[in-house]
């Protein structure tokens, strides 16, 4: 399909992983757009939280050639600094991630035009036409681009595409809507039901996640629903009990677990944080938590499985 030069919008993409086998039917692309109006505690892409383009430092990585600093317009590159970036200067220009021979420094996010993002994915056609694959959009959270995702989705589609996105809910209803036409499978994350404690874990209200979900099931879309499973924070016989509920509430008996890894907490090393998680973040879930959770939502007549491998904890 050709894209009209006027409807060439470009959105911020995070990254684009191909042969992926784990979100959704068959050979996939997946490709994350960058931001998202939650911000969990257990997130293990804090780089896709800011909706804006930042810069990466893996100190590991360095070899101190010092071309980052070369190529700086800002001043920013600080080589006395363990952070190295001073990102109160920092522009997320780019320079010194391009000239880095190493990939110690990396741009964290890279804008793409519809035409250019369809052409990247359509290079794996072949793979989703032998494996009833397709492309899926994942984040951060792809409604938060909505005019990207739906242009793009529309393009899939008009390419012959098999679609899916992975969104935690938190998108105006109609929107939702507008992209239901465009989609193959929907991936809906349900976290945490009691809104003081959705509020107080990912920093956002859940009245409108809670009836998303509701209004994607009564207008029978095919969604499924699936809880990233961290330890303390959604894996407690409160909130799987109040999730069973609310399945039940809406005719829903199935759910999809997402297994927690704690190996996102170097990343924030790489994006100058310095905050520590609690600890219960920083190690992962044993295979007893996942099995304990499974039984709590048998205990609620809801058949929950791992659907590890397929789309991890976000
Ligand atoms: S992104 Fe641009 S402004 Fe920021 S440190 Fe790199 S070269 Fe300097
Ligand atoms: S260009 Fe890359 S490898 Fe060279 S000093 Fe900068 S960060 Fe290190």
């Amino acid at each position: 399909m050709d894209v009209h030069p006027e409807n060439d919008m470009t959105g911020l993409v995070l990254d684009i992983q191909r042969y992926s086998l784990d979100d959704g039917p068959g050979i996939r692309t997946t490709v994350f757009l960058k931001g998202c109006p939650l911000s969990c505690r257990w997130c293990q892409n804090p780089e896709s939280i800011s909706p804006a383009p930042e810069i990466g430092f893996r100190a590991e990585r360095c070899i101190g050639c010092r071309t980052c600093q070369k190529a700086c317009p800002a001043d920013a590159i600080m080589f006395d600094n363990a952070d190295r970036i001073d990102r109160g200067r920092c522009t997320a220009c780019g320079a010194c991630a391009e000239g880095c021979p190493s990939r110690a420094m990396f741009a964290v996010g890279k804008r793409y035009s519809i035409s250019k993002l369809l052409e990247e994915v359509k290079r794996d056609a072949a793979f989703y036409e032998e494996s009833g694959g397709g492309v899926t959009l994942s984040g951060g959270e792809p409604t938060l681009q909505f005019d990207f995702t739906l242009a793009f989705l529309k393009a899939c589609k008009e390419a012959g595409l098999n679609t899916a996105i992975e969104t935690n809910g938190l998108a105006a209803s109609d929107n939702l809507r507008k992209l239901l036409p465009y989609l193959d499978r929907i991936y809906f994350d349900l976290k945490i039901i009691n809104s003081v404690e959705h509020q107080r874990l990912t920093g956002a209200d859940n009245r409108q996640i809670l009836e998303n979900a509701r209004m994607l099931v009564e207008c029978r879309a095919p969604v499924d629903f699936r809880l990233p499973v961290v330890p303390s924070m959604t894996a407690n016989k409160a909130n799987i009990s109040e999730i069973g509920v609310f399945l039940k509430k809406v005719g829903v008996r199935e759910i999809g677990l997402c297994p927690y890894h704690e190996n996102w907490v170097t990343k924030l090393s790489w994006l100058g944080r310095r905050d520590s998680p609690p600890a219960e973040l920083q190690k992962p879930l044993t295979s007893e938590e996942l099995l304990s959770v499974i039984d709590m939502f048998s205990q609620e007549g809801i058949n929950a499985r791992s659907v590890e491998g397929e789309i991890a904890a976000r």
